[in-house]
């Protein structure tokens, strides 16, 4: 055991933890180079087309040091604020972590997120600033920002291209030497925790595990202590970085186990796994994390709802933070509300549904939860605007706040400011980080966050220097509303939203307006309204388009005329009574855009 370092590396999204990885892939010689290809851990064709990672990958590798071969597992981890449950888990599994700084980028958001994550779990840290090949690098300034926040000696800090290959060994050597090996004992009964898992039709749920103590191979009767399941050890293996098969796994070894157990449910990622009948306690698990966002999901052609309830079951094979249950709705028929860890998240799932599963989608706009206390005292969790009570019925509404936090070079706190004019905040305050940084941090409401895409609205002001990080505090007190839409005097449920009671005004009209711009043109004219508890707000009229119903009439017979023309508004008549605009399906798409 001497001879394993388990450690991942964590930075904040593009700092180079996949490229880093590749070159350790390559000195290692754990891929062959015939097979190597850039960001080689990230499998997914979705990670690869993005350049992203989404899902942690394990890899074991062997390193020879001063005569002495090493076992080296490492865990690739995505950086993206959305899939930190994924960096959490890959923390518990291993005993130190590798802190990559962009030197163009200096320190950013989830830097700081990831790294206060690391800190909990008491893990040695390697800070090592990455990308010194580029001319923009500012090493000198990146080192100071990293010794201010881990309060280290600069020189300590290696500065490394892991594009070119600058210095990486360095940082294979300082893993040895500074990360310490695992603890745990062999002779003691197992205790495996389980990080994440994969689904396997034939093996069962595949437990990719840390073994804390003892050690297990094939046949072995498993048990899981929080679940309560049995299984049977179908194979034990490492990742290289594919599923290899080995005859034993030992204390201190990252790797797999196939358990038989064919129910997903029951194989829950932080659960302890341990032989049947030995009575040692679980390890500390993982919280799990709860959906934050929200989106309806329906199929363009109501036959292949069928299909989109089978494709996000399988899903949700591999991802226990995919939640959805059916819904139905009037004009969009039956669909999904189904929830995420956040927008990008959320994105990658129903890109996953289009792609893997050739499903043409409607989505809603995404939006988060809401709790609304009732006048008989009740406590309703709502998710879509269809399940808000009457207004008559709502007591008080609550919604969650987060804390923010942006890291931004000094020179962008104008537009950052600016952006903060249209959003709900409480200022809490700014410190400086290294000379030119900034870490402003706020109160804001989750909702402002989701609905107002302020992610990529501070992306794209700050030219992808500012980054921002939150966590989630409280239920507060919220001022919302229900906007209802109205066309031809009925409610269109799929079109009402939850907004704030002061936003109502002017998102009502811009409904309206848009509405009137993409609906197709009736045979009469129809009226748009806008309306919060029943009362009108805004109005627009779809002008009726006058279909020449005499066209076909040559010459003069004005009685055949006049006899086609009063048809007509009998007819008008009849449509207007019956009432009905079909909204064609195709043009949710375009109304749910409406910001
Ligand atoms: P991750 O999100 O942290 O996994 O980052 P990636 O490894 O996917 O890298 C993000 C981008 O930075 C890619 O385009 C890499 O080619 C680039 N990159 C990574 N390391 C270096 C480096 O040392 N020098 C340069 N010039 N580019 C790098
Ligand atoms: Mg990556």
């Amino acid at each position: 055991m001497k001879n394993i370092r388990n450690f991942c590396i964590i930075s904040h999204i593009d700092h180079g933890k996949s490229t880093l990885a590749d070159r350790f892939l390559e000195i290692t010689k754990t891929v062959p180079e015939s097979k190597m290809r850039e960001q080689f851990l990230d499998m997914m064709d979705l990670e690869r087309e993005r350049g992203i990672t989404i899902k942690m990958q394990p890899v074991r590798m062997e390193y020879t040091l001063n005569n002495e071969i090493y076992t080296l597992n490492l865990i690739d981890t995505p950086g993206h604020i959305d899939f930190s449950y994924e960096v959490s888990r890959s923390l518990t599994a291993v005993e130190g972590a590798i802190l990559l700084v962009d030197a163009t980028k200096g320190i950013q958001a989830q830097t700081i997120g990831n790294l206060e994550l690391a800190k909990e779990q008491k893990l040695v840290i390697l800070p090592v600033i990455n990308k010194i090949d580029l001319i923009q690098a500012k090493i000198r300034e990146t080192e100071k920002e990293i010794s201010d926040l881990l309060k280290v000696n600069p020189e300590e800090i290696l500065k490394i291209s892991a594009k070119k290959g600058t210095n990486v060994e360095k940082v294979l050597e300082a893993v040895i030497k500074k990360i310490p090996p695992p603890k745990g004992e062999e002779s003691n009964p197992l205790r495996a925790l389980i990080f994440d898992s994969k689904y396997d039709p034939y093996k069962g749920v595949i437990a990719f595990s840390r073994i804390f103590d003892g050690r297990v191979n094939k046949g072995i009767k498993i048990y899981l202590i929080q679940s309560k399941t049995q299984g049977e050890v179908k194979e034990v293996g490492i990742f290289k970085p594919e599923l290899s098969s080995i005859p034993e796994l030992k204390a201190g070894e990252i790797g797999y186990l196939a358990t038989g157990i064919k129910d997903p449910q029951r194989v829950r990622i932080g659960d302890t796994l341990t032989i049947v009948g030995s009575k040692v306690k679980p390890l500390p698990g993982y919280r799990e994390p709860a959906p934050k966002v929200f989106l309806s999901i329906f199929p363009e052609n109501a036959n292949d709802f069928e299909l989109l309830k089978e494709a996000l079951e399988k899903l949700r094979l591999n991802d226990t933070a995919l939640t959805f249950k059916p819904e139905l709705k009037k004009g969009l028929g039956r669909g999904f509300q189904a929830g995420f860890l956040g927008l990008l998240h959320a994105e990658i799932i129903t890109e996953r549904l289009k792609r893997e599963f050739g499903l043409d989608l409607i989505l809603s706009t995404p939006s988060v939860v809401y709790k609304v206390l009732t006048t008989d005292n009740k406590e309703l969790l709502v998710y879509t605007a269809s399940d808000w009570p009457d207004p008559e019925r709502i007591k008080r509404i609550k919604e969650l706040w987060v804390r923010l936090d942006i890291l931004t070079p000094l020179y962008y706190l104008g537009p950052i400011s600016d952006l903060f004019e249209n959003i709900e905040s409480h200022y809490l305050k700014t410190d400086y980080l290294g000379q030119n940084k900034l870490e402003l941090i706020y109160e804001v409401p989750f909702r402002e966050i989701i609905t107002k895409n302020f992610y990529d609205r501070l992306k794209s002001i700050s030219q992808g220097f500012a980054s921002m990080d939150y966590q989630i505090l409280d239920w507060r007190d919220a001022n919302l509303v229900k906007l209802d839409i109205l066309i031809l005097g009925k409610k269109e449920e799929s079109l009402s939203q939850i907004i704030p009671e002061r936003e109502a005004f002017k998102k009502g009209k811009k409904m309206v307006e848009k509405l009137k711009e993409i609906l197709p043109p009736q045979l009469f004219s129809v009226p748009l309204q806008a309306a919060v508890s029943g009362k009108i707000i805004a109005r627009e009229t779809l002008s009726a388009k006058r279909k020449d119903v005499t066209a076909p009439l040559y010459g003069g017979d004005y009685t055949r005329k006049r006899k086609l023309l009063e048809k007509q508004k009998r007819g008008k008549k009849k449509l207007k009574v019956r009432g009905q605009i079909k909204i064609p399906p195709r043009l949710y798409l375009e109304i749910f855009k409406i910001k």
